[in-house]
C-alpha cells in the first residue's frame, strides 16, 4: 500500500450485517482541514460508514488508514486517541454537571492511574475548558447546569467536549437537526470556524445548511457512492436528484 498525502484515506471499505453489505467497495478520501459532508437517502449507509470510521463497526474487507496509520483493527478508544473524534445523533452530555464541569471532564487523562490523578485539574484544564467554551458560544453558561441548556446549546456542548479532545477529525452525525433557524445559522458558523484547524465528516440532510459548510459533498446511495464534488455540481447530477433531492 503507497502512502498518502490524506488525512482520511478509506479504501475499498465493505461491512456486511448476516449477509447484508450496508457498505459495499466504498473509497472515501479526506483531506487536511475539510469540511466534507455526507448526503443520502436514509438506509444508504452513512451511519454505517461513520462508525466504521470510529471503531464502532469492523470492515469485512478494505482498509482506513489516518495520517498514515493502519486503524483498520484498532480499539474505539486507540482511535480517539489517534486523533478522530465522534459525535452520535442523540446528545450525550451530563444533564447533573455544569457546563464547565461537562467540559473539563473531557479532558483526556494519561494513560496510567497516576497521570489521572495528578496536577490535571489545573491551569492547563481550566485554559482549555475557557478557550473551547469560547469556541462554542458557552462561555457566558459555564456554571449553569447542562440540563437548562436550549436543545442546540445542548449540541453545540457536546461538541465542545469532543474539542476538548483536541481531535484532528471531528465527525458529526445530523448536528443541526431539531435546531431553530438561529441555531443552524450559528452551528454553520461554529463549524467553520472548527474546520480553521481540523478536518470534519458531517451527515446532513438539510440542503440549505449543506450548500453553505460543505467544501465537498459525497452522496451515498445503497452502500456506494453515487456522486462526489462540489455542491453545485452534485445538485445538478441527474442521478442524485432522482435517488435523493427529488423526494
Ligand atoms: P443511514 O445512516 O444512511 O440512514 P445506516 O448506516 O444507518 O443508514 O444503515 C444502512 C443499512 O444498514 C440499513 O439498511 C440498516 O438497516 C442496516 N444496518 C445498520 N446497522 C445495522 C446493524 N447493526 N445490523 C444490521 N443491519 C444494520
Ligand atoms: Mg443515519
Amino acid at each position: 500500500m503507497s502512502n498518502t498525502d490524506y488525512l482520511l484515506a478509506v479504501e475499498d471499505i465493505t461491512v456486511s450485517f448476516d449477509g447484508f453489505k450496508a457498505i459495499e467497495g466504498l473509497n472515501l478520501y479526506v483531506d487536511q482541514g475539510e469540511l466534507r459532508v455526507i448526503i443520502g437517502p436514509n438506509g444508504a449507509g452513512k451511519t454505517t460508514l461513520l462508525d466504521l470510521i470510529c471503531g464502532k463497526t469492523r470492515a469485512s474487507a478494505g482498509t482506513i488508514r489516518f495520517k498514515n496509520q493502519e486503524m483498520t483493527r484498532m480499539a474505539e478508544h486507540d482511535i480517539v486517541r489517534a486523533g478522530i473524534g465522534r459525535k452520535f445523533q442523540t446528545p450525550s452530555i451530563y444533564e447533573n454537571l455544569s457546563v464547565f464541569k461537562n467540559l473539563e471532564v473531557s479532558f483526556p487523562r494519561g494513560r496510567s492511574v497516576l497521570g489521572a490523578l495528578a496536577f490535571r485539574c489545573t491551569d492547563e484544564v481550566r485554559e482549555r475548558v475557557r478557550a473551547v467554551a469560547d469556541e462554542i458560544g458557552l462561555t457566558g453558561s459555564l456554571e449553569l447546569g447542562a440540563g437548562l441548556l436550549s436543545h442546540g446549546q445542548k449540541q453545540w456542548l457536546e461538541i465542545g467536549m469532543l474539542l476538548m479532545q483536541d481531535p484532528e477529525l471531528l465527525m458529526l452525525d445530523e448536528p443541526i437537526a431539531g435546531m431553530s433557524a438561529r441555531e443552524r445559522e450559528l452551528t454553520a458558523e461554529l463549524l467553520a470556524r472548527i474546520c480553521r484547524n481540523r478536518a470534519m465528516i458531517v451527515i446532513e440532510h438539510d440542503m440549505d445548511f449543506v450548500a453553505r459548510i460543505a467544501h465537498k459533498v459525497t452522496v451515498m446511495h445503497q452502500g456506494k457512492i453515487l456522486a462526489e464534488g462540489p455542491m453545485d455540481a452534485v445538485k445538478a447530477d441527474p442521478r442524485v436528484i432522482d435517488v435523493y433531492l427529488g423526494h
